[in-house]
């Protein structure tokens, strides 16, 4: 299909307005409507390697890659082919198969911490499902989260931090009722003393912590490791199950995700449970919990923590993971991908500094974050102080020049092994156009 010509109607603003009369803001999750930048929607036709071409047959340098699932790029050609083959096999049986033992293995191999796991269909089954089985294996009530991180939609996660350690959360969404999330903490993210504080009041009757150790629901913050290093011995100390969400992080910052690297400064660290999703699934509905024999044992049909699903473990998607998984573990994948992502990194980080523009960036693994600002945030509140109207301006002209970042300024980015050093090159010189003529 030929481009788009300026004189003609956009076809991404014609299926926006049809969009909106049938979809509440015309969009099936709400950071896609760009509502935080304003303007239109991209709607996506195809997609191949690391480009996508909207509506309007204009093609994108993709760093999104479906929020991250896209690690090997669009259209991999030995994961189409996995996935064919399973088509023709059938969608799906609601009875088990010998892939979703093949994936279980794979993970357990490649994540020393999973003994044992269980597969389901999103990123916020898989979280709220862990928090289940923390409860339930624990028999407390209570749980710690962190400001700005994300766990997926379950109701008890929906919350902001209430005034003081004395009061519990507030829900974030309406149809939350308060009761919902008075058993969740939210503390403030890298913050010691705090931390500390909370577990010498509530440590006895939590059940577990649950942290995006890389966090990239607030851009790209990491976990310092003095940090994660406490949350390790004070959940130690208070039988508080320490639960990694690393459904963003997992097979997308290193082959034994965000855990590994934070083994590599604190010897021995493992967390008691991993919730998984995304790069797990290649691009199709696929997550996963797990954790240790002892608190795995508690889910049903074996133990009293009650978790089902129909689509669980489908054949379909476990074929498309299953694949994905296997080219990740070929020799040197991740150091072209970290070098590939870091160049980026820098690349903006250096265009931006030669304006004069206050910029820093950081990564990992093939995930990245920048901010209009200096130094790297350490929390939400940081974070947050963005200024906002200037991010807006630079998606926009990013987004003319055909670059596809994340529309809101709290999102991480993602490169896959499929963006080349031309396509890196390209971005950052569409940054130094914008940050020259600011
Ligand atoms: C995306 C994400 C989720 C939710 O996953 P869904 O598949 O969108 O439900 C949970 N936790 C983290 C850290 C995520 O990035």
């Amino acid at each position: 299909m030929a481009p788009n010509t300026s004189s003609a109607p956009s076809r991404n603003t014609a299926l926006f307005e049809r969009a909106k009369k049938l979809i509440p803001g015309g969009v099936n999750s709400p950071v896609r409507a760009f509502k935080a930048v304003g303007g239109t929607p991209r709607f996506v036709q195809r997609a191949q390697g690391a480009y996508f071409w909207d509506a309007d047959g204009k093609r994108y340098i993709d760093y999104i890659g479906s929020w991250g699932p896209m690690i090997l790029g669009h259209g991999h050609p030995a994961v189409v082919d996995a996935v064919q083959k399973a088509v023709l096999e059938g969608f799906s049986y609601g009875a088990p198969t010998e892939r979703e033992v093949e994936l279980a293995e794979e993970i357990v191999k490649l994540v020393p911490s999973i003994e044992m796991l269980r597969l389901v269909s999103s990123g916020t089954e898989a979280g709220m499902s862990a928090i289940r089985l923390a409860r339930g294996a624990t028999g407390r009530s209570k749980i710690i989260k962190f400001e700005g991180c994300y766990h997926g939609h379950a109701d008890a996660l929906l919350v902001k931090a209430g005034s003081g350690l004395a009061t519990f959360g507030n829900p974030t969404s309406a149809g939350v009722p308060p009761e919902v999330v008075q058993h969740t903490l939210v503390l403030e993210y890298n913050h010691i003393a705090q931390l500390e504080e909370a577990f010498a009041v509530h440590g006895s009757s939590t059940a577990c912590l649950i942290i995006e150790p890389i966090a990239g629901n607030m851009n790209f913050v990491r976990a310092s490791v003095p940090f994660m290093t406490r949350c390790r011995e004070l959940c130690t100390q208070y039988g508080v199950l320490l639960v990694f969400d690393e459904v963003m992080t997992g097979f997308r910052v290193a082959l034994g995700g965000a855990q590994s690297v934070y083994a590599k400064s604190i010897p021995g660290f493992k967390p008691d449970m991993t919730v998984m999703g995304k790069v797990i699934g290649g691009g199709m509905p696929l997550a996963a919990f797990g954790g240790t024999r002892a608190v795995m044992e508690q889910l049903a049909p074996l133990g009293p923590v009650y978790q089902a699903g129909t689509l669980s473990g489908n054949p379909v998607a476990t074929a498309c993971g299953l694949a994905t998984l296997r080219e990740l573990q070929k020799p040197g994948f991740y150091e072209a991908l970290g070098e590939r992502t870091r160049s980026l990194v820098s690349g903006l980080t250096q265009a931006a500094t030669r304006a004069g523009v206050s910029f820093c960036g950081d990564s990992e693994g093939g995930m990245f974050g920048f901010f209009l600002l200096e130094p790297l945030p350490q929390n939400y509140a940081t974070v947050m102080t963005t200024d906002g109207p200037t991010f807006n301006r630079f998606f926009h002209a990013m987004l003319d020049k055909g670059v596809y970042y994340a529309p809101a300024l709290y999102e991480a980015g993602f490169v896959s092994s499929a963006h080349t050093a031309a396509d890196i090159a390209e971005t950052v010189e569409a940054a130094a156009q914008f940050f020259a003529g600011r």
